[in-house]
C-alpha cells in the first residue's frame, strides 16, 4: 500500500502512508481537499470507516470555507415539496403514469409513483437536464479565463461546488438549482482554479478580471446556498450524504 486516493461518501480522500503514526489523522487542507495520514500498510476498509465517522466534523469545517454547499436538511418525496432549476421553484407532483421518472411539465416536477429510489431519479433528472445547458453556458466563460477546450461533467461531489482535473471541469450537480448569474460565479471561480489552485490574492485578481462583480455574486451565493438541496429525502437518510 502506498500514498493513493480513496472515494468515501463523495469526498475523494488523499491518503497518506506515514510510517512515524500510530494512528489516524484527517486534516482538511486549505483548498477543501480531504487528507488522512496514516500509520505504514494500513488498508483501505478502516480508513474509510475512519472517514464515515469524521463526516460530520467534515461537514462543520467545510462550511467555514468558501468553495462549500451548506449542509440542509433532506427533502420530503411528497406534493408539494419545492425543488430549484436554475433559479426558478418546482413543486413536487408524484404522477401515476410518466415514460419517464422524473420530467418538468407544465411548472411542476413531476416524479412517477413507485420509483425505487426518487433521490436518485431526481439527481439524475437534474445531471440529465443540465448537462447540455452547463456546457452551453460554460464555453464563453471557458474562452475568457483562458482554458478553451476544457470538458465540464456534471456529477456528484459531495460538498463541494466544483473540482478540476487535466482538461476537465466537474461541477456538481446541486449547482443547476442556482440561478443562472450564480451558475456563473461557481463556473468562473473553477476555472480559474485551473490556473491557481490556491486562493491567494492573484487567484481573485484573476476572478475580477473576468467578472468584475464576483463580490456581489459571492454574497448572493451565500444566501442561495441556504436554498439548495444536495440529494437527500427522508425516507432515505442515508442517501446521497
Ligand atoms: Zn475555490
Amino acid at each position: 500500500m502506498t500514498d493513493r486516493l480513496l472515494d468515501v461518501g463523495g469526498f475523494q480522500v488523499a491518503v497518506k502512508e506515514r510510517p512515524a503514526r500510530t494512528t489516524m489523522e484527517i486534516t482538511i487542507e486549505r483548498d477543501g481537499s480531504l487528507f488522512v495520514a496514516v500509520p505504514a500498510g494500513t488498508p483501505d476498509d478502516p480508513v474509510r470507516d475512519f472517514v464515515d465517522r469524521k463526516q460530520d466534523w467534515i461537514h462543520r469545517k467545510l462550511i467555514e470555507k468558501a468553495d462549500f454547499l451548506p449542509v440542509l436538511p433532506p427533502r420530503e418525496i411528497v406534493d408539494g415539496e419545492g425543488f430549484m432549476y436554475l433559479g426558478r421553484s418546482y413543486r413536487l407532483l408524484l404522477v401515476d403514469d410518466q415514460e419517464v421518472p422524473v420530467k418538468l411539465m407544465r411548472g411542476r416536477l413531476c416524479l412517477r409513483r413507485g420509483t425505487a429510489d426518487p433521490a436518485a431519479a431526481i439527481r439524475a433528472w437534474y445531471r440529465a437536464t443540465g448537462t447540455g445547458w452547463l456546457r452551453r453556458r460554460m464555453k464563453p466563460w471557458a474562452d475568457r479565463v483562458g482554458v478553451p477546450g476544457v470538458e465540464v461533467v456534471v456529477r456528484d461531489l459531495g460538498y463541494r461546488w466544483g473540482s478540476q482535473s487535466p482538461g476537465r471541469l466537474n461541477i456538481h450537480w446541486a449547482t443547476l438549482q442556482l440561478p443562472p448569474s450564480l451558475v456563473d460565479y461557481v463556473l468562473v471561480h473553477e476555472l480559474t482554479h485551473t490556473h491557481r489552485a490556491d486562493h491567494g490574492p492573484k487567484f481573485w485578481t484573476r476572478v475580477e478580471r473576468t467578472m468584475p462583480d464576483y463580490r456581489d455574486r459571492q454574497e448572493r451565493l451565500k444566501r442561495a446556498g441556504a436554498g439548495i438541496w444536495l440529494g437527500r429525502v427522508t425516507a432515505h437518510p442515508r442517501l446521497g450524504g
